[in-house]
């Protein structure tokens, strides 16, 4: 095992034991499986029984269903019953908190049970206590009296658990001691894997659940080396970004987060929390799971004798942390590299002729009367042309990329910087002394040497790295670490083509192989370009989540919604919403559209829109602002962890919300809204 995963360059799946849910065996180098959760009331059998069927149809092969207390628990009994007798023999997994009396009773029941560490047994009050080792040592007995029956009952009836730790609902016990980190999740989930290992029961899988996918990630990673290390072996992972949101955010957020993990090897199954009907997850879990289904069958032809074509350099010792985020450390080029937000190049070769509605797309708007641009906080940096086609005055924020040949012709040097093709550039000719931009393929192992030599005695060059290999993600990566390894400070943007046909597969492909680098610290800007995809506005469930005007829009959004995933360039509001289920008080889809609509352009702003107030305030983690579901037909309000309006009719909660912005000074009007009398 390399740190947390068997290889950090080559494809292999992390091995893990073998465990069985009823008839599903999972780990242990089984298909990654995909999963979902019911959102109905667990009480209502019809309704449940039906949505459960929708998702096994879409392709579930494991089903969770909420049991917030004994009678729920019971009533996945008759769930069960029915569903057998219309011959679905999917298992079910009971989703547990608060209540070992409900997990001991579903326990017996259903084919899984998930529990979560941070309220099992402990009740989060968000206190900052002081424990001695002695009291520690207590609270562990404690949770082994209380934690060990189920364990036993589990065992007797050959049900599988899953440990599940969500980064917001750690007890103040862990937070009191390693606080609200990656450490203390897994330490979290380690205190239950401990007590289950005493009882000689294994039959179980761990999850690491956060909103974002920086810190579920290093969960992950820190978890497999734990147990490893602790235990010699790994138990199965089930890999999720929890509260991801809906629509395009919540599709990039889940692929950053579960395909990082993914391209590592790491991940026994998979669920995408969508705020959004559950069979609509699946879909989205699917085509995560097929790239790396093909990524088995590529490793397998490449070890073929004879077969081995560009192998990415191991890993002899890692130049970087993979357990915590820091950024490669970059010089400065005008805007890009050293400590700014990374740039966003838009990528205009293939535009017939650019006109100022053109740039509309990329976040300028152009106003006659006042002849003047409007700059959106979604605009790009860069726009890339391999013709001279700009017949206007562009935007002052804006700058042109270019191939050298044309840009040696053009008398505007600062507006222009000289694009160069690796091959040229090892010609070295006719580089100049200011800024330029050259792309390197990563894939071409046999040039990196040759190609660093020069680039390390350059100090102008921006690279622009992309990666043909089938691997691609660690190639790249591999290849930065080498320039960190060499000193080498040059500023890096990452270039990702994809040739999928749909936006969703798209967004999956740029997000994973994008914001997998991100995650890590080493990007200074993005540069997505596709083949076309099919662009079709995204509809789920009824409602449209993403417009899609053009090929250049959809590639802008999806380039500054990865940066905003990765938290390492925010434009926009960010929307912590949970996925729903049995418990929630209100239409969570329909709630989080009207919450989207009037708060949409407060940028950097983080927002909460979860179900209960059970599990909400613990599960929204790092929100600013809360919008949880306390009763029928009742809200309250939360900045950041503390209640500021209990109980509020939900006729008038979001004006209510949007007072609690204002007094927070965290509202701004909207463009075009005149706020004089
Ligand atoms: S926060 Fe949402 S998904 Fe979680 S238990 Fe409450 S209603 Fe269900």
């Amino acid at each position: 095992m390399q740190l947390y995963c068997e290889s950090l360059t080559s494809y292999k799946r992390l091995n893990t034991l073998e465990i069985k849910i009823g008839d599903l065996l999972l780990g242990n180098h089984h298909p990654i499986r995909v999963q979902t959760m019911t959102t109905t009331d667990t009480m209502d059998t019809a309704a449940t029984v039906a949505q459960t069927i929708r998702c096994i149809e879409a392709g579930a092969e494991l089903v969770r269903i909420t049991a917030p207390s004994k009678k729920e628990a019971e009533n996945l009994q008759l769930i069960k019953d029915e569903l057998r007798k219309r011959g679905y023999n999917t298992p079910l997994v009971a989703d547990i908190h608060f209540t070992p009396n409900a997990a001991e009773i579903a326990a017996r029941i259903v084919e899984k049970v998930r529990v979560n560490p941070g309220n099992y047994v402990d009740k989060k009050k968000f206190e900052f206590i002081e424990y001695t080792d002695a009291d520690y040592l207590e609270e562990i007995d404690r949770i082994r009296m209380r934690f060990t029956p189920l364990v036993k009952i589990c065992k007797e009836y050959g049900t599988a658990m899953r440990i599940g730790t969500n980064h917001g609902s750690l007890s103040d016990r862990i937070m009191s001691r390693y606080g609200d980190s990656p450490m203390g999740m897994v330490e979290s989930a380690m205190e239950f894997l401990r007590i289950a290992r005493d009882e000689a029961y294994h039959n179980i899988i761990l999850s690491m659940k956060s909103s974002n996918p920086q810190v579920m990630v290093q969960a992950y990673r820190m978890l497999a080396q734990t147990m490893q290390q602790e235990f010699g072996v790994c138990y199965p992972l089930h890999l999720g970004v929890t509260e991801a949101g809906d629509g395009e955010d919540g599709r990039i957020k889940s692929a950053i987060g579960i395909g990082t993990l993914l391209e590592d090897g790491l991940g026994d199954t998979i669920r995408v929390s969508l705020t959004e009907d559950p069979e609509f997850e699946i879909p989205v879990c699917l085509d995560l799971v097929k790239r790396y289904n093909l990524r088995t069958e590529q490793a397998k032809k490449e070890n073929l004798p004879g077969e081995n074509s560009a192998e990415i350099p191991p890993v002899i010792s890692l130049p970087y942390s993979p357990f915590e985020y820091k950024r490669r450390q970059s010089h400065a080029l005008g805007n890009t590299g050293g400590r700014q937000v990374p740039v966003v190049i838009a990528d205009f070769q293939t535009t017939e002729t650019i006109t100022p509605q053109s740039l509309e797309s990329i976040g300028y708007r152009y106003d006659p009367q006042m002849d003047k641009w409007n700059i959106s906080d979604g605009a790009a940096d860069f726009i890339f042309i391999t013709k001279p086609q700009i017949e206007f005055a562009l935007p002052g924020t804006l700058k042109v990329v270019c191939p050298q040949q044309l840009w040696k012709g053009i008398s505007d040097k600062d507006k222009y910087l000289p694009y160069f093709e690796s091959a040229a550039y090892l010609e070295d000719k006719d580089i100049p002394a200011s800024a330029h931009f050259v792309l390197f393929d990563t894939a071409r192992t046999d040039l990196w040497d040759a190609f660093l030599k020069v680039v390390q005695q350059k100090s102008h060059v921006i690279l622009c790295l992309e990666s043909s290999h089938w691997h691609a993600m660690p190639s790249v990566r591999r290849f930065i670490a080498r320039l960190i390894e060499l000193k080498i400070n040059c500023p890096v943007i990452i270039r990702v083509e994809s040739s999928k046909d749909s936006i969703d597969e798209q967004l999956i492909h740029f997000s994973t192989e994008a914001g997998a680098l991100f995650l890590e610290g080493m990007g200074d800007g993005i540069w997505l370009w596709n083949k076309k995809a099919q662009l079709q506005n995204m509809r789920v469930s009824g409602r449209t989540y993403l417009e899609v005007k053009d090929n250049q829009q959809f590639l802008n959004n999806t380039a500054f919604s990865i940066l905003q995933a990765t938290r390492t360039r925010i434009s926009k509001t960010e929307y912590i919403s949970c996925p729903s289920c049995g418990r929630t008080l209100f239409d969570l889809q329909e709630t989080t559209a009207k919450i989207r609509a009037v708060t949409h352009h407060l940028k950097g702003v983080k927002i909460a829109i979860m179900g209960c107030i059970v599990n909400g305030p613990g599960e929204m983690a790092d929100a600013d602002f809360g919008y949880v579901g306390s009763g029928p037909g009742k809200i309250t309000l939360y900045k950041s962890k503390d209640i500021v309006k209990r109980n509020v009719d939900s006729d008038i909660a979001v004006e209510e919300l949007i007072l609690l912005l204002k007094e927070s000074d965290a509202w701004v009007e909207p463009e075009g809204v005149n706020t004089k009398n």
